[in-house]
């Protein structure tokens, strides 16, 4: 059997080890110390217009936080793009709100600013207006930045910017992470870069990344012994990961180099081929870190379908996956709101996730290649 290929695989830089190395030999093996804050400021610098970055232990985590923060409580709406990975809809929940979703537009993927319109209007003459609105970056893709904050601002409903597949990702030359009142990053395992776990809360304001770490940190009152006035979590990031933060801050923007490569790869190869889109940039004002590259089939012209060409890689143990299934056809989300048509459940359907990873080998080129051929 062939070794697998997988969708997208942690990929270290080199420098990794020492980060942590230094961490043990330090003994700095807390949830804070000196790679946690050099990891913060390292993000800091690469996504600019003065954001300030709190390091915590997931993505969801700082979702979840940023909930809070906003004060979204018990019976609360708030609006998330449906087209997603749940963990950009579940905090609402552990926030005991209701997420009401929004379907995407074909151009990027993401969140229809004319459906999320429909939806805040409809809400609100339904008595509730949003208390938030979530909006995505799938795959590195920017969404509609200029017309989703217009919509919000036109409502003064903040937005939480999900950017966890979308560092290094940019629009209008300004960075993905930076655009919502409050954004959030995730450098899980599949990231485009990882910390083998963990994510980040970006703020306007050092107060909001200062209550941000309070919270995160079980929200000890300045006392000397142990005094709550509020409730508090374990979200911080530990300062091992964060070493490996730091060495994959050092080699973000040339893995960003090799993602882009591999959906270069993926167009050339399907550029002949009618009935299969490789998604791409609908314009100059979009710029994707390709965290993965996604194609759409339509089998009327090409007479098979996505899953024909997942089932295939899959027998040469080469890892596709098929598009997010939307929120709002999830059995979980079944009694949630949603505005819409069909653009998410489409782009479901026909949608497939190749493999994008910056570590992939030519060798590994070959074999996708060989069983994409078999199929142009
Ligand atoms: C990965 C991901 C998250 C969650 O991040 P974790 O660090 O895995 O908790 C949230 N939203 C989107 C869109 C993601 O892809």
């Amino acid at each position: 059997m062939n070794s697998k290929i997988y969708l997208s695989s942690p990929h270290m830089g080199g420098t990794e080890r020492d980060f942590v190395q230094q961490a043990f030999d330090t003994n700095w093996i807390a949830p804070l110390g000196p790679n946690v804050t050099g990891f913060e400021s390292d993000l800091e610098q690469y996504l600019g217009s003065d954001r300030h970055v709190a390091a915590l232990s997931s993505g969801t985590a700082a979702l979840h936080l940023a909930l809070i923060m906003l004060g979204v409580r018990a019976g609360d709406e708030v609006i998330c793009q449906s087209m997603t990975f749940s963990a950009s809809a579940n905090p609402i929940v552990y926030q005991g709100a209701t997420p009401v979703f929004v379907d995407s537009e074909p151009d990027t993927w993401n969140m229809c600013p004319d459906q999320l319109e429909a939806a805040i209007r409809d809400r609100i003459k339904k008595g509730k207006k949003p208390k938030a609105i979530i909006a995505v970056h799938l795959y590195g893709m920017p969404y509609k930045v200029d017309e989703i904050t217009a919509v919000a601002t036109m409502y003064n409903i903040p937005v939480i910017e999900d950017s966890a597949e979308a560092l290094g990702s940019k629009y209008k030359g300004r960075s993905c992470g930076t655009f919502g009142d409050l954004s959030i990053l995730s450098f899980n395992g599949n990231k485009i870069i990882t910390t083998s776990g963990g994510g980040a809360l970006v703020t306007h304001t050092i107060e909001e990344k200062h209550k941000a770490v309070f919270l995160a940190t079980q929200a000890r009152d300045d006392a000397p012994h142990y005094q709550h006035s509020e409730i508090g979590y374990n979200y911080r990031l530990s300062n091992i990961c964060a070493g490996i933060g730091r060495g994959q801050m050092q080699v973000l923007d040339a893995h960003i180099k090799l993602r882009r490569q591999m959906n270069e790869f993926y167009t050339n190869l399907f550029a002949e081929t009618d009935g299969i889109d490789v998604f791409s940039e609908p314009g100059s004002d979009y710029y994707s870190n390709h965290w993965l590259t996604c194609i759409s089939v339509n089998s009327s012209k090409t007479g098979y379908s996505a899953e024909e060409i997942r089932l295939s890689l899959e027998k040469d143990n080469i890892e596709s996956r098929p598009l997010w299934k939307p929120m709002h056809l999830q059995p979980v989300f079944k009694n949630s709101p949603f505005y819409g048509k069909k653009i998410a459940e489409e782009l479901f359907l026909h949608g497939l996730c190749l493999p994008s990873g910056s570590n992939l080998k030519d060798v590994d080129k070959q074999r996708i290649m060989s069983v994409l051929s078999q199929f142009l």
